[in-house]
């Protein structure tokens, strides 16, 4: 059996090595490294995916979350509501605007922001919402839509986790993650669904004049060459990363096929114990399985982490300290009390999930833990 990793990038770049290595080497030939041809046919490429107006590609998600605040106007002073239980990149950027991150709690099944807990918190200052869609799966973007609708605010999903997931309205239609809110960010960071070779991210909006705003921070504040009409930031995808992009968004569906298959048969297997509840899905959205992230229910998660190791089994813990409670946003409201958050900080694992496992390897895994659990 190869060795299990949490996620196989080397395996799923074998499969498509031959294209890869020539896109590369043609971006070379053409030394169009910055806003090359590959850029704006990536553009195109997801835009056309995600069935969305405007793509503006740039540097990473990060950047991505940074840029879609400064477009909503997002200044000192002002609040924006996120989940505390997320990616620290949701939170960082609104600190590092002088805005407030004000933390919400999420539910206990789905790990996405709990509606009533957000609606709790607007005030006066609030100027924006960034749902995450969590290791995958859509937040309840209804709900939030409507919180923002009623009090006027700029709703930015966080889709790093969540690309190519999709969510269904009440009424039937179907929409992108990223693409329901005014802004959508997501990353091309290479352990994501749709990873490049590197860094990498892009905004998304339906919205033409958000669009002209996000495509000039991005690029200096620049409104034609060497016309800076306000402070932007420099962030962009280089051609390489573009040219790779092209290809793997091809892969994406299929490659969300593969983890959601993983998935369901970790779930089978997890409903032979109660003291593993496997995720719970929604019935608004698809999950795309970024993370496959179970509770755990009296188990020593310490101890099984130490036994599945042994095992050749890595695991992991996304993420085992909540925003609220970090040192960084100690003067950021770490007065907030979520006690759902706390709760799961203790109790989620998440186990290996990529396009490659194997049966052996998904037998093994399952195995050790019951193993272990049984015992
Ligand atoms: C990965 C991630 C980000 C940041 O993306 P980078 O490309 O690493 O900057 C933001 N939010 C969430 C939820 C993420 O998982």
């Amino acid at each position: 059996m190869e060795p299990i990793q949490l996620v196989d990038l080397k395996n799923q770049y074998l499969k498509i090595k031959d294209e890869v290595d020539k896109a590369v080497i043609d971006v070379m030939d053409s030394c169009a490294f910055i806003n090359g041809p590959e850029v704006k046919g990536f553009q195109k490429d997801l835009e056309n995916y995600l069935d969305v107006k405007h793509v503006i590609p740039c540097a990473n998600g990060t950047d991505a979350l940074q840029i879609a605040l400064m477009a909503a106007g997002v200044k000192a002073g002002d609040e924006v509501i996120t989940p505390s239980f997320t990616y620290v990149a949701t939170c960082e950027v609104v600190a590092l605007l002088g805005a407030k991150p004000v933390f919400v709690d999420v539910y206990p099944d789905t790990f996405n922001i709990n509606i009533e807990d957000l609606e709790s918190k607007v005030t006066d200052k609030t100027k924006a919402i960034i749902p995450v869609h969590l290791y995958g799966q859509c937040a309840n973007m209804e709900g939030v839509m409507e919180v923002a609708n009623k009090h006027n605010l700029t709703v930015i999903e966080d889709t790093a986790q969540g690309i190519g997931a999709d969510y269904t309205f009440k009424n039937g239609d179907t929409k992108k993650a990223g693409t329901i809110g005014h802004i959508g960010c997501t990353s091309f960071f290479p352990s994501k669904n749709l990873g490049c070779y590197g860094d990498g991210g892009a905004i998304f909006t339906n919205d033409d004049d958000l669009a002209n705003e996000l495509r000039m921070i991005s690029n200096h504040g620049q409104s034609r060459r060497y016309y800076h009409d306000q402070v932007g930031v420099n962030s962009r995808l280089d051609s390489i990363q573009a040219a790779i992009l092209r290809i793997k968004l091809k892969h994406l569906d299929e490659y969300n096929k593969a983890r959601n298959e993983a998935a369901s048969f970790y779930t089978e297997t997890f409903s032979k114990t109660d003291k593993i509840v496997p995720p719970f899905v929604a019935d608004f959205s698809t999950h795309v399985y970024h993370q496959y992230t179970v509770k755990l229910k009296g188990v020593d998660r310490a101890k099984l982490q130490d036994y599945l190791q042994e095992q050749g089994v890595p695991s992991n813990i996304y993420y085992p300290l909540p925003n609220h409670k970090q040192k960084a946003f100690e003067h950021n409201g770490t007065d907030a009390v979520l006690p759902v958050t706390e709760q799961l900080g203790t109790e989620v694992l998440s186990l290996p999930i990529h396009t490659e496992l194997t049966n052996e390897q998904l037998n093994h895994i399952t195995k050790s833990i019951l193993d272990f659990i049984n015992q």
